[in-house]
């Protein structure tokens, strides 16, 4: 591990570090059964943090064995009121340790340390929200005729596999679990493989809240064997999934395939965030070059196509670039305004799509190289990029990049912008700017997208329901919504 000259971390932090990582399986800490491990690696500085246990099937189905059985004998008849004061004290010890987990996430994402705060405090908040949810879970009783009582209930599915990314590693974890938990299910949790350090420090506080052993579950690996043994097990009964389309196709079909487990996913966009000359100016430049470039662009909800109405084109055309240039990059831990990619892997993904977008004929107007300062050369750091075009079929226009690129263009009139934006496989977001609200609301109605941001972007809260249309995903993720991916329905008819 190499630090900048002027960090020190926590004691906490650097102990858990020093410690050889295990899993957490069955209440234990444990290496993988053949002793595999992979490397999780520093994206500022490519430098080797820890090794991390690499679970392959035999692994993984002992995970689903002791969350069955943790289902059977401790969970289902564990009170409603019980489960919600062990996630709430969860929450509290992650309160606790805020600084920890601040320093883990900046460490292995790669993230600003102030963006990590506000990942962990929005981590507690989601697992607070759901404590509040696991004594509220009901079914109805139905009208059906004399004589006889039919009513629902609501069932957890019993053990669920919940697979993280690796942009929001902690955060994802809390949308994930804190529901799952709080429908009474079981739960192996697989970390992104870049990732796993703060699911591994969850981990410890998970245990130390007293959930009963085999409720929560970590494995660790990457996407073959580990995520894969997962999806294709017999005795899982759910998978819960975030990150690229691609491999949400390949689960949905490893899912039927096996035993036809249910499948969430929460997939990729391309999301438009459209301005209108009416726009509250001060506010659209305040947040373009945020809503572009946030997390260093690895974030699926971002504003990745924008389009300018040509009136007002040039003037945030020129702000834009005038607040990316002012954007400091940096490692993490120097708190800077946007760190690292998370790896070499992502970078040369990223670049190779920067080079199409050239070949294509998109015109770049700022960026599209690595970040030239000699402290950053070893890390995976690429200047901020941004394209003119007016093609909605270049490949950068139509394809996810996740990495911080954005494409600008000019549009007309309402129709016009309307159908561009929807012009794409990805239904995750979209945003419009504009003064008169009636355009904006038809703007909202008119859009295939899950969410739509009125003046304002990238904004979430625990009961506000999350998903894509199309391709972006299946299923709501946070607020009442959640709790469909997590239980089952079932009818009791009772004649007098
Ligand atoms: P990216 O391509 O950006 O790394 P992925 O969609 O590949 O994102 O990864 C998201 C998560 O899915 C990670 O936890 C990864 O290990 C896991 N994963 C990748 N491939 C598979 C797969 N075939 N089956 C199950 N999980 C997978």
């Amino acid at each position: 591990m190499k630090l900048p000259s002027n960090v020190s971390l926590h004691q906490k932090t650097l102990d858990f570090l020093k410690t050889p990582q295990k899993m957490f399986l069955d209440g234990e800490w444990v290496s993988s059964i053949k002793g595999n491990t992979f490397d999780s690696i520093d994206p500022s500085n490519g430098s080797i943090l820890t090794e991390i246990p690499l679970a392959d099937e035999t692994d993984v189905d002992r995970a689903v064995t002791a969350a069955q059985n943790a289902f059977d004998t401790a969970w289902k008849t564990l009170a409603a009121a019980d489960k919600s004061i062990l996630i709430w004290r969860l929450a509290d010890l992650i309160e606790r340790d805020i600084q920890v987990f601040m320093e883990l996430e900046t460490l292995d994402n790669g993230k600003p340390i102030g963006k990590a705060e506000y990942d962990v405090k929005s981590t507690i908040n989601h697992f607070r929200y759901y404590a509040g949810w696991a004594t509220k879970i009901a079914g109805s009783t139905l009208p059906s005729s004399q004589d006889r009582l039919v009513y629902t209930k609501k069932e957890p599915l019993g053990v669920v596999g919940l697979i993280i990314p690796w942009n929001f590693p902690l955060m994802m974890c809390a949308w994930k679990l804190a529901p799952a938990l709080a429908c009474g299910n079981c739960c192996i949790l697989k970390p992104a493989e870049q990732t796993s350090l703060t699911a591994l420090y969850l981990g410890h506080l998970i245990a130390e809240a007293g959930f009963p052993k085999g409720v929560v579950n970590i494995v660790t690996g990457p996407g073959h064997p580990t995520g894969e043994a997962l999806v294709a097990h017999q005795n899982v009964h759910k998978i819960s999934f975030t990150g690229s389309t691609a491999v949400g196709k390949r689960i949905m079909e490893k899912a039927a395939q096996s035993n036809l487990k249910s499948v969430s996913l929460e997939l990729g966009g391309k999301s438009p965030n459209v301005i209108f000359a009416d726009a509250p100016m001060n506010k659209v430049l305040q947040a373009l070059h945020w809503s572009s470039f946030y997390n260093s662009g690895q974030e699926c909800t971002l504003g990745s196509r924008i389009y300018i109405e040509k009136k007002a084109y040039q003037q945030v055309v020129d702000t834009l670039l005038e607040n990316t240039k002012k954007l400091s990059i940096d490692s993490g831990l120097a708190n800077p305004d946007l760190g690292p990619l998370i790896s070499q892997q992502q970078m040369n993904r990223v670049q190779h799509s920067i080079a199409a977008g050239q070949k294509e004929g998109g015109e770049i107007i700022l960026g599209g190289t690595r970040c030239a300062a000699a402290h950053l050369h070893d890390g995976y750091f690429l200047e901020p990029t941004i394209f003119s075009h007016d093609n909605d079929r270049l490949t950068i226009v139509q394809e996810e990049i996740f990495g911080p690129v954005v494409v600008v263009s000019a549009f007309e009139d309402f129709d016009e912008v309307v159908a561009r934006a929807n012009d794409s496989n990805y239904g995750l977001a979209a945003a419009v700017w504009t003064k008169d609200s009636g355009k904006a609301l038809r703007f909202a109605d008119r859009m295939d997208a899950g969410t739509v941001w009125i003046n304002g972007y990238d904004q979430f809260d625990p009961s506000v329901p999350f998903g894509g249309f199309k391709q972006s995903g299946i299923g709501k993720e946070m607020g009442e919504s959640a709790l469909e991916l997590y239980t089952k329905e079932k009818a009791v008819w009772f004649n007098y």
